[in-house]
């Protein structure tokens, strides 16, 4: 019996009525699922995400909203055996769902825990010190990011269901921006399923995420200069979608991930015998046989120094023999079938044009090839392919269509400035793969395909045991590319939530920036004529009061005793005409780190109080000697507050500067201190 997949829509599941896709089992053939999106109010939907999701999801801070995703994770996480079952339909082996289902929960927890470190607990993202911008220091600029008020439209590829739509929804969820979702219709009923699981748990705010299962009917029409079309999947829909009225002409914000030829180059040094060259096999064979090839980030081009390639052709066609195909759900299948028929005769097409320029040294790839093993007929199988390519210069298939299955092909290069060239002509890719244990070779390689990809991985004996492998993209690092990868586009850790997010600057008085950015900024006014901020607890702390304390001389017996005490005996502190020759220094000076005590015992109020800890400075900078004779004094201002993970705590930024006695500046920080919140203000 199949599916019939509905749609979730304005928080509610809608079931067409009409227009059907029949979704047939990767497996057998056999129908497991119908979709179609007939009837659905697609405009209706982005009114709804934007009235009701945005809201609600902007009224949370980002530590707030990294909690409901840790939760969702967690969530997920208890119930998804079932969903392992169901993706047996779509091809994936156990070990594809590795990828897909703990990979997708992988990526929720990654956001989840770097939303809580990497963003504040607040709305908007104020990023880096404000800039003066005039003479007097009262006119003053900073940028700051607020999230999109629209929606995002997230366009999905057949081949991972469920983190293909995870790794998109974690960053626009962390970011404040309702999400509706299009998973690929091929494989749309285990995103179905995942979407059914986050709204039964609740967890997620009303219009946070909306699912269309079917076509996209005229959504696009219905978006504006606040929305954001994120998509994967071919170039040429990207390139339909890209040129849509509603997205050129209103500039909407446009994020493609799409074909990419990925390629692998093994170094001259890693010759038989190496770490290096066995890596490099089974690396290849790996990459061609997980999801059956199914994978943005597949290697489809293996470039070798020509007098290794009989040896590489040999070895790589030896481990393919050894790759098991069958059916996903058998123990001991190593490689499923394609997602479905339709993109196993595409793959045959896509050979076939590679093959003009290249022989097959290993597979047999036919129409009827299932007819080997007649108990996979009415699957999507396809046996591996590996093709080589003598002259990859002149060849232009070999290095520009992607065959999305296990295929790949082998190129000889003559030098590394050649395997340079010759992976450029991949247009832009994902990753590329370098292969060697010599530091020079590393160098010219890695220097030499930067400039074409978005991640770049070093294989070597001393990685290779914990190294995650060419194909797996890690939540926080880049996961996008230039050129035909879809545009260089920096995807993966908290620069991915900042795609949903505007950019401003922000330009005024400091007066009006600590207001606005809820960050003191030098200029504003820094009242210290009433209690000890170190007395108050976190509620009752405003920001911008200050502590001015008196001065205190530095002599010499006091730099003497501290490098007696720490055992700094540093010569600019101890040897005078040391120091002197010293281009920094007029003669021997205080060390810094005695300039940073003394300011403690200058500005701490040492009484039990709210100050539970000091746990850290940031921003340290020393910016004149201090000489003895010279007298210190500090002004410590309340800069920042922030809630911490435990209610019972807040975190409290000081702006400190220490000045000497002509009121020059000789050093300034952020302390970082955890101060306590009333009890009431807790429970
Ligand atoms: P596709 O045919 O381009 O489809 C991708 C998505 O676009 C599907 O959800 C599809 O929905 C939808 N779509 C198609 N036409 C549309 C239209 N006119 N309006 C709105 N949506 C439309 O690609 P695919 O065959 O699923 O995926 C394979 C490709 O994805 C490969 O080329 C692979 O390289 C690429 N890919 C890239 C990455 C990456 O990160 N760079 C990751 C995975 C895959 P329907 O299914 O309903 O048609």
């Amino acid at each position: 019996m199949s599916i019939v997949l509905k749609s979730y829509a304005a928080g509610q599941w809608v079931e067409a009525s009409s227009g059907f896709s029949d979704i047939p089992s990767a497996i057998d053939g056999r129908v497991v699922a119908r979709a179609s999106s007939a009837g659905l109010d697609f405009g209706a939907m982005v009114t709804y995400a934007r009235t009701v999701g945005g809201p609600a999801l902007r009224a949370l801070t980002f530590h707030e909203r990294a909690d409901r995703l840790k939760a969702l994770a967690l969530y997920l996480t208890e119930r998804k055996e079932p969903l392992y079952a169901l993706a047996a339909d779509t091809g994936a082996t156990k070990g594809d769902n590795l990828i897909d289902i703990d990979g997708g929960l992988g990526t929720l927890f990654a956001y989840a825990s770097r939303g809580r470190r990497e963003l504040p607990n607040e709305h908007v993202v104020v990023e880096g010190p404000p800039e003066g911008l005039s003479k007097g220091g009262t006119f003053v600029g900073a940028h700051v990011m607020t999230p999109l008020e629209g929606v995002a439209i997230h366009i999905n590829a057949f081949n991972f269901p469920c983190w293909g739509m995870l790794e998109k929804l974690a960053p626009a969820f962390l970011a404040g921006v309702p999400v509706i979702t299009k998973p690929a219709t091929a494989t749309a009923y285990v995103a179905e399923a995942v979407v059914r699981l986050i709204v039964e748990s609740g967890l997620l705010p009303a219009g946070a995420l909306q699912l269309i299962c079917g076509s996209t009917g005229d959504l696009l029409d219905h978006l504006t200069g606040q929305d954001i079309v994120s998509f994967t999947g071919s170039i040429e829909t990207s390139e339909k979608l890209r040129n849509h009225p509603s997205i050129s002409r209103q500039a909407v914000r446009f994020i493609a991930e799409r074909d990419s030829l990925n390629a692998a180059v093994l170094g001259p040094d890693a010759v038989e015998g190496t770490p290096e060259f066995d890596l490099f096999v089974k690396e290849v064979v790996r990459e061609m046989t997980v999801k059956a090839g199914q994978k943005c980030t597949a290697i489809r081009r293996v470039f070798v120094p020509r007098a290794l390639e009989p040896a590489v052709t040999a070895a790589l066609s030896t481990r393919l023999a050894g790759a098991t195909m069958g059916d996903p759900r058998t123990e001991g299948v190593r490689m499923g079938p394609l997602a479905s028929r339709a993109q196993r005769a595409s793959v045959l097409e896509k050979v076939a044009e590679i093959a003009q320029e290249a022989e097959i040294v290993y597979g047999a790839p036919t129409a009827a090839d299932e007819a080997l093993d007649p108990s996979l007929a009415g699957g999507a199988f396809l046996a591996p392919v590996l093709l080589r390519c003598t002259a990859p210069l002149t060849g232009r298939h070999v290095h520009t269509t992607e065959a999305f299955g296990p295929v790949a092909t082998v190129m000889p290069y003559d030098s590394l400035d050649e395997a340079v060239t010759l992976v450029a002509k991949g247009e832009g890719s994902l990753v590329a793969s370098i292969f060697t244990y010599d530091d020079a070779v590393a160098d010219r390689l890695f220097f030499g395909l930067a400039p074409y990809h978005g991640r770049v991985l070093l294989v070597d004996r001393d990685c290779a045991k914990e190294s995650t492998g060419h194909g797996s993209p890690l939540p926080m690092l880049v996961h996008g590319g230039p050129g035909r990868a879809g545009g260089g586009e920096e995807l993966g850790g908290i620069r991915g939530v900042f795609h949903y997010m505007q950019r401003t600057a922000i330009q005024g008085s400091p007066k009006r920036l600590t207001a606005l950015t809820r960050r003191w900024t030098k200029g504003a006014p820094a009242p210290a004529d009433g209690p000890h901020p170190f007395t108050r607890d976190f509620d009752t702390l405003v920001i911008g009061e200050t502590v001015r304390t008196p001065s205190r001389v530095i002599t010499l017996d006091d730099i003497e005793h501290f490098a007696h005490f720490t055992g700094d005996l540093f010569y600019a502190h101890m040897n005078e005409e040391a120091a002197k020759a010293n281009p920094f220094f007029p003669g021997r000076v205080a060390h810094g780190y005695l300039i940073l005590s003394f300011a403690a015992g200058l500005f701490v109020q040492p009484d039990p109080g709210p100050v539970l800890a000091n746990y850290g400075l940031d921003n340290l900078r020393f910016l004149k000697p201090v000489s003895p004779g010279d007298a210190i004094a500090v002004r410590l201002t309340v800069k920042q507050k922030q809630a911490a993970r435990k209610p019972e705590y807040g975190e409290v930024r000081w702006d400190v500067e220490v000045t000497n006695q002509h009121g020059e500046v000789v050093a300034t920080y952020d302390l970082l201190t955890m101060n306590a919140r009333p009890v009431a203000a807790v429970s």
